[in-house]
Formats: C-alpha cells, structure tokens, sequence
C-alpha cells in the first residue's frame, strides 16, 4: 500500500465510548459510539480525516486556494474553511441557494468567522456556479484547487482507510472488550467515509458490517457511487480489489422528508442521544442515523446480542442553525 502524504489537523485517535444507558433502555445491544465529532478542527466532524490527505494534495500542487460546495448549512465546507485557515490558504466555498434565504447560523456563522469568502448559486447548478468560480479565480492568479463535494474522491477517501485501521488498532489494545463490533453504523451521503470504510475493511481485515445509513440517497444509487470509489481508492494507493454494489451495506429506509429537512424521527433520536448519553448529534446526519439505528434495534433488524459501533460523523454546528430552532427547542 503507498502512504499518501497527509497535512495533520485531526486529533487522533478519537476516543470510542460505551453507550450504558442508551443501550438500557433499548434493552440491548452493547452500543459503543466513536467521537468523530471531536476530530479537534473548528468543532470537528468527519470531513477532518478527508481533509488530512486533500490538503496535503493540493500543497503539493502548489495551490493558494481552496474551492468547494456544499449547502448553507454545510459541516464539510465548515471544515474546509478552518483547514484552508490552518495551512495559510484562502477558502471559496459555493454554497447551494440564495443568501435571503438562510439565517447567518450554525455552519454558515462559522464559516464567515473561519474567513471563506461565500459563493452562492443564486438560480445556477451546482456545477455551474462551481467552474465559474473556479474559472475566475484562476484567472485571477489565485492558484485554486477543486476540493470535491463531501472530500469525497479516492484521495479524502484514503483518511477513512486510516480510520478503520485506528479502530482495528483501538481493539488490540482493548478497547470495546476487545472484540471488534459485530457492526459499524454511521450517516452516508457523499460517500467518501464509507467507501473509506470498506476499502480499510478489506485491506485491515476487519469482518464486521459496514452500515451506512442514507441520508439523501436512494440505496442503489448510494450503493454504486461507494463501491466505485472504494475501487477507485483501492487503486490509488496501489491495492486491487473489486466491489460489488449489492455487498455494500446502505439502508435508505429513513430518507424522511429529504436532505436537510429535520422531522419528528431526527428530533426523538436527538434528544434520546443527548438525555441517556449527554451526546449532541445534528439535525441532517447523525440524528437520522442514529433514528435508523434505534428503529433497526427495536424492529429486530439488530439483535440483542450484537455489539454495535456508532460512528458519530459530527455536524454538532447545525443545532445552533436558525431554520431548526422551531422544531428542536422549546418542547422538553
Ligand atoms: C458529510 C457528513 C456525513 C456524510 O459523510 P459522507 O462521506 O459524505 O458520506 C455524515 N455526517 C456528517 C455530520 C457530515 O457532515
């Protein structure tokens, strides 16, 4: 396997935690949660680990700034902000509406603070606005360099390849009893932390599941896009190894009312998290996941018996955003 060269920003290894009273009132199984929330950057998240290994990529091509998309309420344009900061870079982030349309909170707050300048769509794809930006700012003299949606290309892949060889390592030293999970289980959109997470899988020999609970995805779709980039990952650091799409693990029964829209499931699991546990989870990723996860337990779809690993992505920022307050606060 070829080491990539990585800009260190993580703190690492993130601790796993035991979930006691959660896994109490659920009557079972053994939950373990893995604090990615706190990968140190800016109010961490999973997009850190990605981070690691683009940043070094786009330093060692000479890049001065960081271009990337996401929505306004974003975690990984957040992060790419502090990262830009943290290596000297200026940040352009694209950002998918209108600037009226969204309360200056949450991520968007932070990324001001974090000093990205704020691109918005405005009517235009996605991808539009993106090459436009980027166009303009090359020509500018800027020396840009495209960070994908999400980090989630081989290379921010490559840092959950990492992850999965920390959590095998966390487990040789005993942590969780040392046993591995029978399962890890964590929100999947862009696909990058999954793919990441399969690719480790194979090469680090971990035999547990791989569950990605979708966030905005159909599972076929979801399904596809990570078994290509764990190949394509693979491939990158000079390993073979094909992927099916049926053996990639994604339930896409918890969708709700689309992405980023928070609904009864979303605040019960955050709330259940944050009264059994203390854990503060997000109102677009974790809190679904973690919905999907107490649902699947308590349909039977996880035993009893299991042991299970929630890897908390992050997204803690989104609490404080503007459009979520109505359905979170004020109801105990
Ligand atoms: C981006 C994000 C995810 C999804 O990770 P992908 O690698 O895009 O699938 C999950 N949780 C949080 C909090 C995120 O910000």
């Amino acid at each position: 396997m070829i080491k990539l060269p990585r800009f260190r920003l993580a703190h690492l290894p993130t601790a796993i935690e035991p979930m006691q009273r959660l896994s109490a009132h659920l009557g079972g199984p053994k939950l373990f949660v893995k604090r990615d929330d706190q990968t140190g950057l800016a109010l961490g998240g999973n997009k850190t680990r990605k981070l690691e290994f683009l940043l070094a990529e786009a330093q060692s091509h000479g890049a001065e700034t960081l271009i990337t998309a996401g929505a306004a309420q974003s975690n990984h344009c957040r992060q790419t902000a502090a990262a830009a900061a943290r290596a000297g870079m200026r940040c352009i982030l694209v950002l998918t509406g209108d600037p009226v349309e969204h309360e200056f909170s949450g991520n968007l707050l932070l990324d001001d603070i974090l000093g990205a300048e704020l691109v918005w769509t405005a009517g235009r794809s996605r991808d539009d606005a993106l090459r436009e930006t980027f166009d303009a700012a090359w020509e500018e003299g800027r020396r840009p360099y495209l960070i994908p949606y999400g980090g989630s290309n081989p290379t921010g892949a490559y840092g959950y390849v990492w992850a999965m060889q920390e959590l095998m390592t966390q487990v040789d030293v005993g942590v969780m009893g040392g046993r591995p999970p029978d399962r890890v289980v964590f929100a999947s959109s862009s696909g990058g932390t999954q793919a990441g997470l399969v690719a480790g899988r194979r090469i680090f020999g971990y035999q547990g599941q791989v569950l990605g609970i979708s966030v905005d995805e159909r599972a076929h779709v979801l399904q596809n896009r990570v078994a290509s980039l764990a190949e394509e990952t693979l491939a990158a650091i000079n390993e073979a190894g094909h992927f099916d799409p049926v053996d990639i693990l994604v339930s896409d029964a918890y969708l709700g009312g689309g992405y980023g829209v928070m609904g009864e499931r979303e605040r019960e699991a955050i709330q259940l998290f944050a009264q059994t546990e203390g854990l503060l989870l997000d109102p677009v990723y974790t809190g679904r996941a973690a919905a999907g996860l107490v649902d699947m337990i308590q349909k039977g779809d996880i035993s009893r018996e299991e042991t299970v690993l929630f890897w908390h992505t992050g997204g803690t920022p989104a609490v404080f955003a503007g459009e979520y307050q109505e359905l979170l606060g004020g109801r105990a």
